[in-house]
């Protein structure tokens, strides 16, 4: 698998070796675009779907993809509970889309049995942006990036529709129906988007996210 390839630390890669040690969970979703976006930001992308390898990254991302697939199979191959340890212990994380689902303390419109992981502390509506709009790109302002906005591509993505305290709002739609619905939050070292930076070639939201691990 290209992904698995691309992601296998070598000791030839002088700029990647000198990266933070970042992890992209790969049990499902659009883990090979993560995987190239951070390798691009200097970082050293590894494959994490097993509780040893989520033990040696610096930091976790969380691919879009499907966020029910992707709790049923972090209850199958044993990485609930690990992943919740680590978030506890102030592992940086980014969850784009599926990934922010994740990441939510509480999930409107999910299946009863799907689990989250309340890396942040904000409620998440799953496919919100309902069927018209159920997916599509518009130019996004982004706190934190300064030199213009950030594309933004949503995949019948989530919204935020409440944040806690500690919280910071990064980016909200600008207009169109849903103008002003939160699609892009932080709290602490955990980073969460609806949309996927993964897909645009843009690596600005990932540079935030390696900078931050660096910091850490
Ligand atoms: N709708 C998907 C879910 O519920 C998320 C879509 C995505 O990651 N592009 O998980």
């Amino acid at each position: 698998m290209n992904a698995t390839s691309v992601a296998a630390p070598t000791a030839d890669t002088g700029s990647a070796r000198s990266g933070p040690t970042i992890g992209v969970l790969a049990l499902q979703g659009d883990v090979r675009e993560h995987v190239a976006a951070l390798e691009r930001c200097g970082a050293r992308p590894v494959l994490v779907r097993r509780e040893s390898e989520l033990g040696a990254v610096d930091a976790l991302v969380l691919p879009g993809g499907e966020s029910t697939a992707i709790s049923k199979l972090l209850e199958a191959f044993e990485l609930l509970e690990p992943l919740r340890a680590r978030l506890r212990d102030g592992m940086p994380a980014f969850g784009s889309c599926a990934g922010m689902i994740l990441l939510a303390s509480e999930v409107l419109d999910t299946r009863p049995d799907a689990q989250h992981l309340s890396g942040i502390d904000m409620t998440v509506r799953r496919n919100a942006f309902g069927r018209q709009v159920d997916s599509f790109e518009t130019d996004l302002p982004f706190a934190g990036v300064t030199d213009g906005p950030v594309r933004a591509v949503f995949i019948r993505a989530p919204w935020v529709e409440r944040v806690g305290e500690g919280v910071d709002v990064l980016a909200t739609v600008p207009h169109g129906p849903a103008a002003g619905r939160i699609v892009a939050v932080r709290q602490g070292k955990v980073l969460a988007t609806s949309f996927h930076p993964e897909v645009t070639g843009d690596l600005r939201v990932h540079r935030m996210f390696v900078d931050l691990v660096r910091a850490a």
